[in-house]
């Protein structure tokens, strides 16, 4: 079965996107990258992100770290978002050891 190949533009890096990404880089150096909060340096590659439904940008990543997300989210298409609130996590954990000294 032949495989259906998306143009540039139709897969979001269009003349616009690109246009884009060359006029933020040079403010990306030296600030936090959004995916990995590590700072992105001069010589890394970085990439403009998409949000998940492709209809904005994230801002200026590592190319490394936005294509893990790429691959993340294709891993996980179809499957129900599951919101993880580190916050109860770290409660309940704490609760649970409390009740097993007990
Ligand atoms: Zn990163």
């Amino acid at each position: 079965m032949p495989r259906l190949r998306l143009t540039t533009g139709q897969r979001g890096y269009g003349p616009e996107h690109q246009k884009l990404r060359k006029r933020l880089l040079p403010y990306a150096y030296g600030t936090p990258c959004p995916r990995c909060g590590k700072t992105m340096e001069v010589g890394q590659q970085l990439h403009l992100g998409h949000s998940d439904d492709r209809r904005s940008y994230t801002g200026m990543e590592h190319a490394e770290c936005n294509l893990k997300a790429a691959v993340d989210m294709r891993r996980n298409a179809g499957k129900p978002r599951v919101h993880v609130d580190t916050k109860v996590q770290a409660t309940r954990k704490t609760l649970r050891v409390n009740v097993d000294d007990l």
